[in-house]
């Protein structure tokens, strides 16, 4: 299926690893240019270097999301490099367990580091999105549905994505701007192994997880969420807007006859 992104200008944030590095390598592979917003350096600079040398532009723009003024400044940067933006993919994020028993000070720290730089990327991009008549991809969380316990920060974070997927699919309808999001529930990546670790058994706590997923008994693929994220940027989606798509096995509606094994 030819899905039309040749040439596309493309910003994910946290592309650097894990599901969005995946994001970012489904569109690179799809012909579309892309503007990495990362706060480490290393990889977004070596994911630089490996596109240019077979003639594929991975802009690597440093930034930590948290400062809402950096979100205006990599926008803006993106925007110098390449002159247009057609796609916005919000995706850095953390389930950081802010929970009930933090402070209140902590739990704003949190949004600023799920929630609040979703708003201030697309806030800075929406005008060079409207002109494209482009498209926005919030990553949510299946927490965003279901809780988890000891993460009340993540979960209003996700909630609000949700929430914010829906609104601005209504705002920007007019603009022919679509607005969908993609909820990841067991997704293999840095982030999940690095967290796996921090329990006592962690191969055993894997294959626990993994039993509980009812299409493969195994994690989501990142390539399997950035195959959905490049569709859904696509203009073979063009009538699809304001939805929320779970890409996770059936692991958070299936009967738990199934999800419980
Ligand atoms: P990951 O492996 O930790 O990768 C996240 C990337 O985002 C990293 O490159 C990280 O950079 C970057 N990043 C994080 N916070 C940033 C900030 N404030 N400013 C700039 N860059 C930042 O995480 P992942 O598992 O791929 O998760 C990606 C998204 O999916 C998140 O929104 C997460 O909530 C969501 N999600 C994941 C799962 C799952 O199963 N993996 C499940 C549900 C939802 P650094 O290297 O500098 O930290």
């Amino acid at each position: 299926m030819d899905l039309g992104l040749t040439d596309k200008v493309v910003l994910v944030t946290g592309g650097s690893k894990g599901i969005g590095e995946g994001i970012v390598r489904s569109f690179l592979a799809e012909g579309a240019k892309v503007a990495n917003v990362n706060r480490s350096t290393a990889e977004g600079l070596a994911m630089e270097a490996e596109y240019a040398a077979v003639g594929k532009e991975c802009a690597f723009i440093q930034a930590d999301l948290c400062a809402v003024e950096n979100c205006q400044a990599a926008v803006e940067q993106a925007l110098a490099r390449f002159g247009r933006l057609d796609v916005v993919v919000n995706n850095a994020g953390v389930n950081d367990g802010v929970g009930l028993d933090a402070s209140p000070a902590e739990f704003v720290a949190s949004l600023q580091r799920n929630l609040i730089h979703y708003f201030a990327i697309v806030h800075h991009a929406v005008d060079a999105i409207k002109a494209t008549r482009g498209a926005i991809i919030n990553i949510s969380s299946k927490v965003s549905v279901t809780g988890q316990g000891g993460t009340s920060a993540y979960a209003a974070a996700k909630g609000g994505i949700n929430g914010l997927t829906r609104e601005w699919a209504v705002d920007l309808a007019p603009f022919d701007v679509r607005v969908n999001a993609v909820v990841p529930a067991e997704t293999w990546t840095p982030l999940y192994a690095n967290w796996l670790e921090t329990l006592p058994d962690p191969a055993a706590a894997k294959q626990q997880i993994e039993r509980m997923i009812p299409l493969g008994h195994r994690f989501t693929t990142t390539e399997e969420l950035a195959d959905m994220v490049v569709f859904l940027a696509s203009p073979r989606s063009s009538h699809t807007t304001g939805q929320i798509i779970y890409v996770d096995g059936g692991y958070t509606h299936f009967d738990r006859k199934l999800t419980g094994m």
